[in-house]
């Protein structure tokens, strides 16, 4: 029986784990930045070992899934090559007592890693949410068994590749390169710090709002490409102390509402410069979200959320009777602290991004609300923004990027102070 190596981090933990990673900083060595740069290779096994690899955890541990590739293929054991041939057609794949059952083809104990010679791609037909997904992506799929009887999915590729497959899930197709090229700076960066978080851990981010949303080749446009092309290696940078410099934490999010928030009011622990909040932005006006209409919740939904939320101090809490904002953050007045009384008289004060997350993010926009008692519910009103708040805006690079402010421009003006360098 193989034992993974690692714990899987899921959902709201993976929500709580970024956190935490906020107050690791890793100091690395980067060269200075020129902007523009000669047209790269978007073929993943053109991208030489300086691009470095990023490990993406595709859906959630599964049963079975299914595989193919329309070309020469490979499949990789520990020990060498198990098995190889001109194309593959679907052939399922399962684990079975620690083993990962590859079809009739080889039953192996351990992880595999299935490739396509040159940049053909690797088609995965995976479940996710009770519906066939198929989709195609470059480099490698790894393959290994886990502690529970499932199996694991990792893409491995070059980090470059892996932002193409990013950009277009996370900003709308008719939007400006700029905004485009803006993102690609602040999406490497974010995923090159989780990279360097998660050394010990067996993927660096997940496919997923976890960290980024990202749908391998079949999702790439031509302008993600030319935004991944002209910032080939960009990150954003702060000064630390002793005259360092270290990777910026980039958050991002869709509306800032009128104005970015600071980090450690959102997510807690200290909050570096480029981080401090407070940069007006009414450009992102055009979101459907710059408002939002008044959402009403029943106090019954709060209290089954806070019940089902796993955190001892929560689930020990009755029927919920009051909900209020305990404390604001930033220029904006973002609630910061929820304070929720049950029918007993008992309270608790929690980080209002987590109540967010709790009752469901997908209901509640962001934390930039009042709340009014509504007798068994509770109303949101006055909503601004969609997200977090932290760092860039994207509804707002797009306004600044259609008004002719450049990539790189759009990335200091929402992480004022920050140094763009080349991390390779
Ligand atoms: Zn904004």
């Amino acid at each position: 029986m193989t034992k993974p190596a690692t714990r899987a981090v899921h959902g709201a933990g993976a929500w709580m784990a970024r956190m935490v990673l906020m107050a690791s900083v890793a100091v690395v060595s980067f060269s200075g930045c020129s902007c523009e740069r000669p047209r790269r290779p978007r073929r993943a096994d053109r991208m030489g070992a300086e691009v470095p690899r990023v490990r993406v955890k595709l859906g959630r541990d599964t049963r079975s899934v299914a595989v193919a590739v329309k070309g020469p293929w490979r499949l990789v054991g520990r020990e060498g090559e198990i098995a190889s041939g001109k194309r593959l057609d679907w052939t399922q794949v399962t684990a079975a007592g620690g083993n990962v059952v590859f079809g009739r083809i080889a039953t192996v104990n351990g992880p595999v890693e299935l490739a396509g010679a040159g940049d053909v791609p690797v088609r995965v037909s995976q479940a996710v949410g009770g519906k066939a997904r198929r989709r195609r992506y470059r480099g490698t799929l790894r393959i290994s068994p886990t502690h529970n009887g499932a199996i694991r999915l990792i893409n491995v590729l070059p980090m470059e590749a892996y932002l193409a497959g990013v950009l277009a899930n996370e900003l709308y197709p008719s939007w400006h390169v700029e905004a485009y090229k803006a993102q690609a700076i602040v999406a490497r960066t974010y995923a090159l710090v989780d990279r360097n978080a998660r050394r010990r851990y067996d993927y660096d981010v997940q496919d997923s709002q976890g960290s980024q949303v990202y749908g391998g080749a079949g999702t790439e446009t031509a302008t993600a490409w030319e935004a991944v092309e002209a910032t080939w290696g960009v990150a954003a940078t702060y000064r630390v102390a002793g005259g360092k410099r270290a990777l910026l934490k980039t958050y991002y999010h869709s509306t800032c509402g009128g104005d970015t928030v600071a980090a450690g009011g959102v997510f807690g622990g200290s909050t570096p410069a480029p981080l401090a909040g407070g940069t007006k932005c009414t450009y992102c006006r055009k979101s459907p979200k710059y408002r939002w209409p008044t959402v009403v919740l029943t106090k019954r939904h709060v209290t089954g959320a806070l019940q089902r939320s796993g955190s001892a101090s929560l689930t020990q809490l009755g029927p919920v009777w009051r909900v209020e904002v305990a404390a604001r953050t930033g220029r904006s007045g973002r609630a910061e602290r929820i304070r929720v009384v049950d029918t007993a008289g008992k309270s608790v004060l929690l980080r209002s991004g987590y109540w967010r997350i709790l009752v469901g993010a997908s209901k509640v926009p962001s934390t930039w609300f009042d709340i009014e008692d509504r007798g068994d519910r509770i109303a949101l009103t006055g909503g601004r923004g969609y997200g977090h708040g932290v760092g860039l805006c994207q509804w707002g690079a797009q306004y600044l990027a259609a008004h002719g402010k450049r990539g790189e421009e759009i990335v200091r003006y929402y992480y004022p102070g920050v140094e763009l360098a080349r991390a390779y």
